[in-house]
């Protein structure tokens, strides 16, 4: 049985740590702040409880979630991990000092990975001494729902990591992908051109929010509106991700006007309350 060790605990850290768990990993979650690391034991076992009550999950699988481990200190949770998988905040110089203590004190046989949406492993694995064994692993929110991992090899990843990290993906019960580095990967740069239009389009007086994504819906037979998509994921790391890909890719990708007057307001989606919609 192989040790996945998950740094960062917010929505996406303890995601993978259920994911993990539940298909029988060991695994330890980590974040710099305790209230972080109980609240994510709150959300986990809630998610455990009630994918049990819908007889999406067996009681012996929800169990193996009491085998997390919560961990306070980043040298106790990769100490023997296999695999370090980064969740914590958007943020290159955030991930670089993570990164330092992760290269310091996990194994050397150990792959360290990043959950990053838009940044660079090769960047990242430039500042450790296995730029080899350092790989994107991007997954999607909910985790325990989205069957994809899109796979970004650095430029100096090798093989035998990129396979490991296939297999560990079908393992954890997910489809792959395989991505050589480039800004916005596959997924990132599409989703942001697709919802930067639909603002656009918006900002024109093309069709109402509610008719746009609705078009999108039902006649391109997308799950999710780009609109109501852009305020799940937050407008501000939406514009972050515009941001870095207009600075990167060129013209096509400058933010919306309508995306930084939202920012400006606070409107942030969901998680503010408003943004392209409404919430309660
Ligand atoms: P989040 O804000 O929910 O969680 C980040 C966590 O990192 C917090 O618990 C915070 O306490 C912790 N943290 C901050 N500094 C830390 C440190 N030095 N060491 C350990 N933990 C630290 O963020 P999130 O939405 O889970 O995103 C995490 C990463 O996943 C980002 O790189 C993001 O781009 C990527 N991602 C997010 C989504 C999404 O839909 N939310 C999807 C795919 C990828």
């Amino acid at each position: 049985m192989s040790t996945i060790a998950v740094i960062g605990a917010g929505t996406m850290g303890r995601g993978i740590a259920y994911t993990a768990a539940i298909q029988g990993f060991a695994v330890q979650l980590y974040d710099v702040y305790e209230d972080a690391l109980e609240r994510a034991k709150v959300e986990i076992e809630r998610l455990g409880a009630k994918s049990v009550e819908r007889g999406y999950l067996k009681e012996e699988e929800r169990e193996r979630l009491q085998t997390i481990t919560y961990n306070g200190s980043l040298q106790h949770a990769v100490e023997s991990a296999d695999v370090v998988i980064e969740a914590v905040l958007e943020e290159m110089s955030l991930k670089l000092s993570v990164f330092k203590e992760l290269d310091k004190y996990a194994p050397a046989h150990a792959i360290l990975a990043t959950n990053t949406s838009t940044l660079s492993p090769t960047e990242i694995g430039a500042n450790t001494s296995r730029p080899d064994k350092v790989i994107a692993m991007h997954f999607f929110n909910p985790v325990h729902r989205m069957k994809l991992i899109e796979i970004i090899r650095g430029l100096d990843t090798s093989d035998e990591t990129v396979n490991t990290i296939e297999v560990i993906g079908r393992e954890l019960g997910k489809e792959t992908v395989i991505v050589n580095e480039f800004p916005g990967f596959v997924t990132s740069r599409m989703n942001c051109l697709i919802g930067n239009e639909a603002m656009n389009m918006l900002m024109e007086g093309v069709a109402s929010a509610e008719d746009i994504d609705k078009a999108i819906k039902l006649g391109l037979n997308h799950p999710m509106g780009p609109l109501e998509l852009a305020d799940l994921v937050g407008l501000d790391s939406r514009l972050r991700n515009m941001n870095a890909l207009h600075r990167a890719l060129g013209e096509k990708y400058r933010p919306c006007p309508i995306l930084e007057k939202y920012v400006k307001a606070g409107r942030l989606g969901k998680k503010s309350g408003q943004g392209f919609y409404t919430y309660e």
